[in-house]
């Protein structure tokens, strides 16, 4: 087991952090002049030299910050995937009609880059039918006369591009394309592209490519000098699908085997083996594969097993140590690649998305090389156990390392490049010092590319990178040979806690892949695992309740969650003329959410617990549901206007799939603009709401303005939405439901009074032919499945192109087979129960159905006891087909066919829904056309279509999705309010609203009546 600085992602002062590492560098002032200097020497030698890199080249005329840039890269992206010429010719239309090719001509000082200038200014010009006239006509004809000619010419310059990144599409062409650079004593580490395997099939079949790239390259060793010797990297995540710290015993007990295997190959040839670094939330997982791989007996005596050191991490020292440490204690000898990492961007986003308070790498650039030297300094002292491999583009990291190893033979450590990338300077330190040069060379086809091109672009495009810095002469070589040390200055990266400072605290957020956060959460929720929770009518009065129900968890019904005093119809009588507007001064009010918030936080274990238990949430669904009502709290606290006054009594009907973030977000609404609330929480899940009700009213809503009652809804609801003291509703939950209601309000309440309905969906995504696989598969599975398509926005139909739906459907299939069905309590769950018997039997019955007209595709095994519910897929011919929104684990797939995309919109804005929708496509104009088509509430484009984030994704729909503002967004406090003035104006637009909710309702539920008759 690895030691425990490693479980640690975020330090708690990087400040601190780079103290240190300043100090382990040992260089004083005269040492860093020199490194400077020398460093300044390289760059004006770089620049003098007469052959440019390609990178370099490329970044000086299409760097990521010109609008061509992108585009050819987006084109170099997509483009050698796409199977039709229908979606080709889109896709080139999109992304070189609008760019502004001309002004590069000329500009490069490489032919490459000038002859393709050329070819895509061309195009574009013929591609742009804007013009009008005669050449506007003339350009049209050209334009269809040639498309067969521009698709082979753009296709064929991206494949040339392509080829500048990648070494051979095959292993032994790429060792023979590297023949000439190994005459000149370099070496080489061959990287197979292709990362992140989505199936078992993908990383087996990634698993045979290793094998026998490692035997074609073992014939390339000339002895058994690991260090003379061309060698391997490969990727954990490219060898097993789930390569995640959720997944860690599958890991160790599967991926292990498999890596050990290719490592026995290695051994045997007398090759170097290496362990690429991936995101920091794998480190501490992939030091527990590393070691298991590494005490393997039949390593011994081999020292090519390598491994990769990411110095932006402030972890790098602590993982350096350990792995000294273990080679000691298993008495190897090991390679360890020193890198700067090429996951920052990423790194920064998702903990921002998470809501910690700090960063699991540097925040600013010269931090890392500052930990780069110290890191250097550090490996440069284990040399009986590490032969040190500096990875670097950078004149001054070259020239640090050189300075510090000054005493050491050169033939004790060595540089690396990667293919493409800082030959100049490699060239030169070689050519100068007699330093050994290794280059990382990717291999595979160019449509495989991406993943390694955008890693590249981003950490090459940015200011500070060193290789843009070198192809802008305007900045002077000392400049660009800066001392990080001399130039280090903190850089205030906003943390995902203060994201929305300084109106409000962003809610805490955990790392559920870190050891020390899921500890936290265990130790908060662990008492609560088997507490046997009761729930009662809270009211202002004294409630007379009814009989006892008990709560039984839909994982294992045998666990008794809780019991329920339900509400009678004489408790909503007396509730409702107990009720009182909060008339507190408005700060109050929001001092009041603000602490029910804090106290939402502190009962963590509570919740997470009862979460789990009574609704069948995982781990990362109760982190997003507790973060949301929390969000929902201060969202809504820092939205009351002084000038609002109340409508008066509002009833809050919430759901069971939210039963904490629905049902404290509607409350939440309707306290800030001061109106008596009279909630009613699902009957599935009375527990959650009566802790979360307790909790604000312990922060101090008064007991007249916050009253609660459980039951069901045939008793608590209608008794609620029929009486006339009510001046409006807030409803979550079936379009049905909310038809019985809005007659009910109609027959009963004032003409004026809202119903503000949040309903269900018919939820559809479009993939084309340009789509990422690995991404859309990625993301229909989460919009499908997690929670077990237990959500509003859940994906119900996916629409796939038919030219890449056997390959995308296949990889789907692979995907789902990865997922874990249980019990939600643990952490490796992926899929957990229905929310109770009656819900599962419903979906059961509908897939037998499927099953029995042979139109299920692929369907998982589900746990025999629990209110399971395997995640299956069912063909349909198009969304009319779908006879309702089947509410759990249930996904449709249809084919579309290119030219059908407009057909296959309005057959989903005929059904009448609009919550969300999802689109895959790398096509601009696509995404701008489906946006403006589709009527939802919510698009998401590459990326899921779950998961709306208060404040900045605020969610509703329309048609029969639901009607009003919506919910986190800025207008639904003050819609909550009683209207302003010009109040005729204002009361004819809720009537009409509500007026034309009606109208949509009805007509949903007579189509659906109709097609179900
Ligand atoms: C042989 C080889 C193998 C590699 N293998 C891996 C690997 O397994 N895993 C991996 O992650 N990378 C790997 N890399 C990529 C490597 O991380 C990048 O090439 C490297 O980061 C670029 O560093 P540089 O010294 O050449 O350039 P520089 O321009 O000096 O540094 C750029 C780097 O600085 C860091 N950075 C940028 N902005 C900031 C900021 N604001 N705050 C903090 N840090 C910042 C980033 O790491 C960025 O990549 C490998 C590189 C080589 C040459």
């Amino acid at each position: 087991m690895h030691n425990a600085p490693l479980n640690f992602p975020i330090p708690p002062s990087e400040a601190q952090v780079v103290a240190d590492l300043i100090a382990q560098t040992g260089l004083d002032a005269a040492d860093r002049a020199k490194i400077a200097a020398r460093a300044a020497g390289l760059v004006r030698d770089i620049r003098a030299s007469a052959k440019p890199g390609l990178m370099e080249v490329f970044l000086a005329e299409y760097g990521l910050s010109t609008d061509e840039g992108v585009a050819l890269m987006c084109l170099a992206e997509a483009l050698l995937r796409v199977p039709d010429a229908i979606t080709m010719d889109a896709l080139i239309e999109d992304k070189i009609s609008p760019s502004d090719w001309g002004v590069h001509l000329g500009h490069s000082a490489s032919p490459m880059v000038n002859a393709s200038t050329w070819a895509l200014m061309l195009t574009g010009r013929v591609l742009n039918e804007g013009e009008p006239g005669v050449t506007g006509h003339l350009r049209a004809a050209v334009k269809r006369l040639g498309e067969p000619v521009i698709r082979s010419a753009v296709g064929r310059a991206m494949k040339e591009m392509g080829r500048q990144f990648v070494l051979g599409e095959t292993i032994q062409s790429a060792m023979k394309r590297g023949a000439g650079m190994e005459a000149r004593g370099y070496t080489y580490s061959y990287d197979m592209l292709g990362e992140a395997a989505r199936t078992e099939q993908d990383a087996l079949r990634y698993q045979a490519a290793y094998a026998t790239a490692i035997e074609a390259i073992g014939l390339g060793c000339k002895g058994d000098d690991i260090r003379a010797n061309p060698g391997i990297s490969v990727k954990l995540s490219a060898l097993y699908a789930r390569y995640e710290e959720s997944q860690r015993e599958r890991v160790l007990q599967e991926l292990v085997p498999r890596v050990s295997k290719l490592a026995r190959l290695a051994a045997r040839r007398g090759m170097g083996f290496n362990i690429d670094a991936e995101e920091q939330d794998r480190l501490a997982l992939s030091a527990d594969v590393i070691e298991a791989v590494l005490a393997d007996p039949a390593l011994e005596g081999w020292d090519g097993f390598g491994v990769v050191v990411q110095a932006y991490g402030p972890r790098a020292g602590a993982m350096i140590d350990w792995l000294n440490a273990t080679a000691e204690r298993l008495d190897r000898k090991l390679m360890v690649r020193l890198v700067k990492g090429a996951y920052w961007d990423t790194e920064i986003k998702r903990t921002q998305v998470l809501g910690l308070a700090g960063f699991p790498v540097f925040t600013a650039k010269t931090a890392t090389d500052i930990s780069y030297m110290a890191n250097a300094r550090k490996l440069l002292g284990m040399s009986d156990r590490i032969y040190p491999q500096f990875a670097t583009h950078n004149a001054h990291t070259v020239a640090a390392v050189l300075e510090m190893a000054e005493a050491m033979g050169v033939d004790s450590y060595e540089f690396q490049r990667l293919h493409g990338m800082g030959e100049q300077m490699h060239d030169l330190v070689h050519a100068a010092e007699g330093t050994r040069c290794r280059i990382y060379a990717p291999v595979g086809a160019h449509r495989d590319l991406l993943a390694y091109l955008v890693r590249r672009l981003l950490e090459n495009g940015a200011n500070s990178s060193f290789v843009n810095q070198i192809v802008d002469e305007a900045v002077p070589a000392e400049v660009v040979a800066t001392c990080p040390i001399e130039a280090h200055k903190p850089r205030g990266i906003t943390p995902g806690t203060d994201l929305f400072a300084p109106e409000r605290a962003n809610s805490i957020g955990r790392d559920v892949m870190a050891a020390p956060d899921r500890a936290a959460i265990d130790a908060a929720r662990g008492p609560f695992r088997t507490t046997v929770f009761a729930a009662s009518p809270l009211m202002a009065v004294a409630h007379a309740g009814g009989a006892p129900v008990i709560i039984a968890n839909p994982a294992q019904p045998d666990d008794i969650v809780g019991q329920l005093v339900p509400a009678t119809g004489g408790d909503v009588a007396a509730a409702l003329a107990a009720a009182q507007v909060w008339d507190a001064a408005p700060a109050e009010r929001a001092a009041v959410l603000n602490e029910a918030a804090d106290l939402y936080e502190a009962n963590l274990g509570r919740f997470f617990a009862l979460l789990t238990r009574e609704a069948g949430k995982g781990l990362p669904d109760c982190e997003g549901e507790l973060r949301e009502a929390v969000d929902f709290l201060r969202y809504y606290a820092a939205r009351i206007d002084p000038a609002m006054t109340p409508r008066g009594r509002l009833v809050c009907i919430s759901p069971w799939n939210f039963p904490l973030a629905i049902f404290t977000g509607q409350i939440a609404g309707a306290l800030a603009a001061g109106n008596a609330v009279l909630a009613k929480p699902a009957e599935q899940t009375p527990l959650v709401a009566h802790l979360a009700a307790g909790l604000m009213l312990q922060a101090g809503v008064p007991a007249t303005a916050l009253q609660v009652l459980p039951g069901d809804g045939a008793t608590v609801g209608a008794a609620l939405t029929r009486d006339p003291r009510v001046d409006g509703v807030v409803f979550t939950g079936s379009t049905e439901t909310a038809m019985v209601i809005r007659r009910a309000m109609a027959e009963n309440l004032a003409p004026g009074a809202p119903l503000i309905a949040e309903t269900g969906g018919l939820n559809a995504m479009i993939v084309d032919s340009t789509a990422l696989p690995e991404q859309a598969v990625r993301d229909i599975v989460a919009s499908a499945f997690q929670s077990a398509g237990q959500r509003c926005s859940a994906l119900r139909c996916l629409y796939v192109q038919e030219d890449i739906a056997d390959n995308l459907l296949q990889m789907l299939c692979g995907a789902m087979d990865a997922l874990h069905l249980g019990d939600p309590w643990h952490l490796a769950t992926d899929i957990g129960p229905v929310i109770d018997a009656a819900a599962a039997q419903d979906i059961r019955a509908y897939v037998s159905q499927a099953r029995r007209e042979r139109r299920v595709l692929h369907e998982l095994r589900a746990p025999d006891t629990g209110f399971f519910v395997a995640p299956v897929i069912v063909e349909v011919g198009g969304i009319a087909d779908m006879p309702r929104e089947v509410f759990g684990p249930v996904l449709h797939v249809v084919r579309f066919k290119a030219r059908d995309l407009a057909k296959v919109m309005e057959a989903v804005n005929a059904r009448g829904y609009g919550l969300t929708f999802g689109l895959h496509t790398r096509i601009d104009n696509r995404v701008q056309e489906v946006v403006e088509a589709m009527r939802v509430g919510n698009l998401y484009v590459n990326r899921n279509q779950i998961g709306a984030v208060v404040g900045s994704q605020p969610f509703g729909g329309e048609g029969l999705s639901g009607t009003g503002p919506k919910a986190g967004g800025p207008d639904y406090v003050a819609r909550l309010a009683a209207p302003v003035p010009a109040p005729v104006v204002s009361d004819q637009t809720q009537a009409a609203d509500l007026a034309a909710v009606q109208a949509e309702l009805a007509k949903g539920v007579a189509g659906w009546r109709h097609r179900n008759a």
